[in-house]
């Protein structure tokens, strides 16, 4: 499965579902579901030994990817990275990047994207604790 699906949409926030991560196939981008404004998530899906069909790299965004199951290589640049479940690899815009499971186990993640430089509290510096 790689459909997104709107459960509710309300003033101020929205909840979605991608399924169960373990079943999870494909590729799916949330932004235009959830309506982001500061950053963009995909959940990725590579069968065993499947590689994404391009190098890329982006204009402002940096990208943090998130291993949630499986093994693979990210090709960074020039480099050879061996990823695993709970693998997080932060990429900065003008990197090359590709990403390839292993022969033998497929790879699941998620890839949080926004625009580098743009945090500027995070935390405790922008939480608002209510009681
Ligand atoms: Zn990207």
């Amino acid at each position: 499965m790689n459909k997104i699906e709107l459960q509710k949409t309300a003033e101020g926030y929205t909840v979605a579902t991608v399924g169960n991560l373990a079943s999870f196939e494909g590729k799916a981008f949330l932004k235009e579901v959830l309506g982001t404004t500061g950053i963009e998530i995909s959940f990725g899906t590579l069968a065993d030994g499947e590689e994404l069909p391009f190098f890329h790299h982006h204009k402002q965004n940096e990208e943090v990817y998130i291993v949630v199951s499986g093994e693979g290589t990210f090709i960074l640049n020039n480099d050879e990275i061996a990823v695993a479940s709970g693998s997080v690899v932060k990429v900065e815009p003008e990197v090359s990047r590709c990403i390839k499971a292993t022969d033998s186990s497929p790879l699941m993640y998620i890839c949080i994207q926004s625009k580098a430089g743009s945090l500027e509290q995070y935390t405790m510096t922008d939480g608002i604790v209510e009681q």
